[in-house]
């Protein structure tokens, strides 16, 4: 006992003040998309599809790349001859809607060389990130005053989401001191975290946990798995694919895995009130808003429709 207490006092207190000021090493693929001559090069090396281009016209072509799709590999980084895309350390990539979660690009091409050379970026169509976080908001204002409760739902997962999410309770980032806890039964939660690709053996599971949980649930889509598919891809034999073509989904946390400070952050918008949640009193601060960085909302669009695997 004399020994555990000893080691205790000698280790001290492991806890982060703020779990949100240290950047992990790597994250997303930046694009700088004025960089970029479309050469294609990203689209070939990327082995999720998140990278894609598309060619509407003779003179015309478009670029896109999804975050909800990437698994964060940087082979794109490596392919890219002219150094448009590097390696962001952001973790806030969280959105509201798929649509958020994807950038693209138009590109004139030259008839004479082939040579493509940015145009503009494409129009948002749907609500903002703003617009959905006010929505958000207005759902469960006054209904989430207490703390809140998550129930853990692994729909077909590779369980390397689950390790990150295990690691949001560990010491360092102590989630439960934003007042979020994690419950065994849906029917004692407020918000669903999902993992991995709903395959269809999971599929009336996840939809009959969706209904046994109470109003105003909120449900958060966790990794490329959840959030788009990620290496299974969608519908194929074993695999429906994201979360959302079984129930409805209101924050997308992408990655592969999401680090725990993603999954932290994607929690905190879950509660619609994530400024409220944070600690003053203890130093602890959680980010202003969904960042979605590096990408402006401005700059969001529609991604391009996918079956299964790369270029399917
Ligand atoms: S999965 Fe992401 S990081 Fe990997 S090549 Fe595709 S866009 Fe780049
Ligand atoms: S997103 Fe990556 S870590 Fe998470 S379940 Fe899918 S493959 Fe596994």
């Amino acid at each position: 006992m004399f020994s555990i207490l000893s080691k205790s006092l000698k280790t001290g207190i492991l806890t982060k003040k703020d779990p949100f000021a240290a950047r992990p090493p790597f994250g997303f693929p930046v694009l700088d998309f004025e960089a970029c001559t479309a050469c294609d090069e990203c689209v070939q090396a990327c082995p999720t599809g998140a990278l894609q281009t598309d060619r509407p016209a003779p003179e015309r072509k478009t670029l896109s790349l999804s975050y909800a799709l990437c698994i964060q590999c940087r082979e794109c980084v490596d392919a890219c001859p002219t150094g448009a895309i590097r390696a962001g350390r952001d973790f806030e990539v969280a959105a509201y809607s798929r649509e958020q979660l994807t950038r693209r690009a138009s590109f004139e091409v030259e008839a004479a060389t082939g040579r493509a050379s940015f145009r503009a970026m494409e129009a948002v169509p749907g609500p903002s990130l703003e617009e959905s976080a006010a929505k958000l908001r207005e759902r469960v204002r006054g209904r989430f005053g207490r703390p809140l409760h998550v129930r853990q739902v692994d729909a077909g997962s590779c369980n390397g989401c689950e390790l990150e999410i295990a690691a949001t309770a560990n010491p360092v980032f102590d989630l439960e001191r934003f007042g979020i806890h994690f419950v065994a039964s849906p029917r004692h939660a407020d918000v669903l975290l999902v993992t991995g690709p709903v395959t269809r053996n999971m599929a009336i599971a996840l939809r009959r946990t969706y209904e046994a949980t109470p109003e105003p649930r909120v449900v958060v889509a966790v990794g490329a798995c959840g959030c788009s598919g990620g290496i299974f891809g969608e519908g194929t034999y074993a695999s429906i694919g994201g979360v959302d073509h079984v129930v409805p989904v209101d924050i997308y946390v992408p990655g592969c895995p999401p680090r725990p400070h993603a999954i932290l952050n994607g929690l905190l918008a879950a509660m619609g009130l994530r400024e409220a949640r944070a600690r003053p009193d203890a130093g602890v601060t959680a980010p202003a808003s969904i960042r979605l960085t590096p990408v402006s909302p401005a700059a969001l669009t529609v991604p391009s429709t996918r079956t299964a695997g790369k270029g399917e």
